[in-house]
């Protein structure tokens, strides 16, 4: 049995590492993706992710259970990938919603979210906001950290960009095309569309932990960089169906302006970069399913909009199930 993944994104990986951690032989994976970690371009979402564990994500009951699979699975992940240098790093964040959270969510994250506690302490116009243990991401070193550990059981990871589904080689095809799945012949979901952001990078050695507000219309976030020489994620934007990875000056004032307004401490800082990258949403959320396609067996896994980083484990694990279910 052959199994091919495409897309060397973080959904991709995370499928790869769960497909391994349940025995299955890493030599028969191969990867193929158009770009790999390393990489840089709007049609590749994960390297601009912020990115961390946070209440970004809607309150569905898959979702939360992909969330909670990941939060629970992370510290495990980071051990296996070397500690804490792989890019991931417990940090402590502040969340405030203008609007209270439903109680399905809140209900959720009080059974496995670490030293949650309710605030008190609101900034003007917050209904609600909580403090707690999360966990942060230094995206591009922790792809790299999760490829090179892939690579080292024996996974392929190889360069392509496939017209058709159909083209990929092997038994057992995992879609994990993220953006890419409305494109790819077979599949063209035209319920695969774009939510862009754009970040400032800033350094900021002071930041220490993630702020965030989420407001009716707007998303402001303050996100340290584990092992990234101090610089902090400020952000964002949540555009649906903006194509535009293109950054504007403009948006880098408004998120300066935000960012500082909600966490003093930031100052003045030095900017290091401003980058916009392309959330990879989908209408009716994400896309964990099984089909045939001719003789191939093929596991979809995409859509993961803003919480790639923090679901995409649970993803792999509910794809992986479908795979592994199919054998029996
Ligand atoms: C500004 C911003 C902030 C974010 N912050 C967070 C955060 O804090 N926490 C969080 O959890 N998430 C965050 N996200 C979301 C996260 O980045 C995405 O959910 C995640 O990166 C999606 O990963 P993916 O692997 O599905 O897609 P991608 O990373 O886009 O990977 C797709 C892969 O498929 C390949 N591919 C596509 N089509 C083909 C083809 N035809 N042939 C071959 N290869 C193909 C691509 O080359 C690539 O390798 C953020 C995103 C943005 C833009």
């Amino acid at each position: 049995m052959t199994i091919t993944i495409i897309g060397s994104g973080i959904s991709g990986l995370y499928t790869a590492y769960s497909l391994v951690e349940n025995n299955v032989d890493a030599k028969s994976i191969t990867i193929i993706g158009e770009y790999l970690p390393g990489d840089q371009s709007t049609f590749y979402t994960s390297p601009w992710a912020g990115g961390n564990f946070s209440c970004i994500s809607p309150d569905d009951d898959l979702t939360m259970k992909l969330d909670k699979l990941t939060y629970q699975n992370l510290s495990r992940i980071q051990k296996s990938l070397g500690g804490p240098t792989c890019g991931l790093e417990q940090r402590y964040s502040v969340e405030y919603w203008d609007e209270e959270p439903s109680q399905k969510k809140l209900d959720s994250l009080k059974t496995y979210i670490l030293e949650l506690e309710v605030l008190k302490d609101l900034p003007k116009g917050a209904a609600y906001g909580i403090r707690y243990l999360s966990w942060n991401f230094n995206c591009p070193l922790f792809l790299e950290n999760m490829g090179k550990y892939l690579k080292n059981k024996g996974v392929t990871i190889a360069r392509g960009k496939l017209k058709h589904i159909a083209e990929a080689p092997g038994d057992v095809v995992f879609n994990c095309t993220g953006l890419g799945a409305r494109f790819l012949g077979g599949v063209e979901d035209s319920k695969v569309y774009p939510t862009r952001g754009q970040v400032v990078v800033v350094k900021a050695p002071q930041i220490k932990e993630n702020r965030m507000r989420w407001g009716p219309d707007y998303a402001t976030y303050i996100l340290p960089r584990p092992y990234s020489h101090d610089h902090v994620v400020l952000g964002g934007f949540l555009q649906v169906d903006n194509w535009t990875g293109d950054t504007f000056g403009y948006e880098t004032e408004d998120i300066l302006k935000r960012t500082i307004e909600l966490y003093p401490e930031i100052g003045e800082p030095e900017v290091v970069r401003v980058a916009a990258g392309l959330r990879p949403s989908r209408k009716g959320g994400v896309r964990i399913e099984k089909e045939r396609i001719g003789k191939k067996v093929v596991i979809h896994n995409y859509g993961a909009s803003g919480y790639g980083y923090q679901a995409g484990y649970g993803m792999a694990s509910e794809a992986v199930k479908l795979y592994l279910g199919s054998k029996l």
